[in-house]
């Protein structure tokens, strides 16, 4: 008989870098236990036919250990023949898809169009990758996050890629959300779990999208588990990418205290770097526990080191038991 730690249970929810960072922390630190990713598909977007979800090929790049160190998205040693034959053509190529990159989005569209779901795709994609954590699509329905500027409304990717959000937002929305449904998959791992982690992903338009799907926030809320939410952003600022940006088109701060204002009702803890140490106060405030700790994740040590000590706080703190 397997020892009862096995069914021990970890969810993870996850945008792309910041989110895989963690997810592989964890990974690496608890290989044994059951995890599961959930993981937002508002960036999704279709490119010469390709279906390409970005942030979940971010995370099974990331647990498969193929990502490129690098960038941290993408395949490590790829090549971009295709794309500068694309080019010669003349056509646009700021959204980069590497060679092998490109197997899979085909793979993805060719099983797509034969009627399997994303979540049913993904799984398989996994599984020949050699990953063992389920990797959760947080829907298979469409939502796709409009980003509006001024009279203009930009494709999440024209945001983020084409302009690389040097533009100024006026709203952010989630078209679709209101008839999505999150997979009963992800309703049943939140159900199941012992431990629901908010990895460091940008609040707005990679968690957001998430716990825009109906029932998703009283599922967490629901759920017996334990709670904790780690911060991405480190002395008001985002370590990478629009989070500080974005958060003030929400009316949150960009601070740990925003995170905490965003986070509220929801988890037990949050985790804070060091350096923000002079927020406990204001992350209390908000009715959440702070943690101060090393919150950045230089590496794969570093995000293990951060996946331990995340679980050490919380068993101290709340008695969780993995
Ligand atoms: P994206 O979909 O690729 O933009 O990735 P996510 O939404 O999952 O993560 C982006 C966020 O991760 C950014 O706001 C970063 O500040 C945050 N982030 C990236 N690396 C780290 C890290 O090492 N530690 C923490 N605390 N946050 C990080
Ligand atoms: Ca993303």
């Amino acid at each position: 008989m397997k020892s009862a730690s096995v069914y021990k249970r970890i969810v993870i929810f996850s945008g792309g870098v910041g989110g895989a960072k963690m997810a592989r922390g964890f990974y690496l630190a608890y290989p044994e236990k059951q995890s599961s990713v959930i993981v937002n598909t508002a960036d999704d977007d279709v490119f010469y036919g390709l279906y390409i979800s970005p942030d979940l090929d971010t995370v099974i790049y990331h647990l498969s250990g193929l990502v490129n160190p690098e960038q941290g998205w993408g395949l490590a040693d790829d090549t971009y023949t295709t794309l500068k034959q694309l080019a010669a053509l003349g056509d646009e190529t700021w959204f980069k898809l590497g060679d092998r990159d490109l197997a899979t989005h085909l793979f993805r569209t060719k099983k797509l169009n034969e009627g399997m779901r994303l979540t049913e795709i993904t799984g398989i994609i996994s599984r020949a990758l050699g990953i063992s954590a389920r990797i959760l699509p947080m829907t298979d329905d469409r939502v796709v996050t409009k980003i509006r500027s001024g009279s203009k409304e930009l494709s999440f990717q024209e945001y983020f890629v084409k302009k690389r959000w040097q533009v100024h937002v006026d709203a952010v929305r989630f078209a679709g959300v209101e008839s999505a449904r999150p997979t009963t998959d992800v309703i049943i791992a939140i159900k199941e779990a012992n431990f629901i982690l908010f990895a460091p992903s940008n609040p707005v338009v990679s968690i957001g999208p998430i716990l825009s799907l109906k029932g998703l926030r009283e599922a967490v809320k629901n759920s017996g588990a334990i709670k904790a939410a780690v911060s991405p952003i480190i002395q008001g600022k985002a370590l990478k990418g629009p989070a500080a940006q974005l958060m003030p088109v929400w009316s949150l701060e960009p601070s740990a205290a925003g995170i905490a204002d965003f986070y509220r009702g929801l988890v037990n803890c949050l985790f804070i770097d060091h350096t923000d140490k002079k927020m406990t106060g204001a992350v209390r405030e908000r009715g959440l526990e702070p943690v101060v700790a090393d919150i950045t994740m230089e590496d794969s040590e570093g995000a293990t080191r951060l996946a331990r000590t995340i679980v050490d706080h919380c068993r101290a703190l709340y008695g969780l038991d993995l």
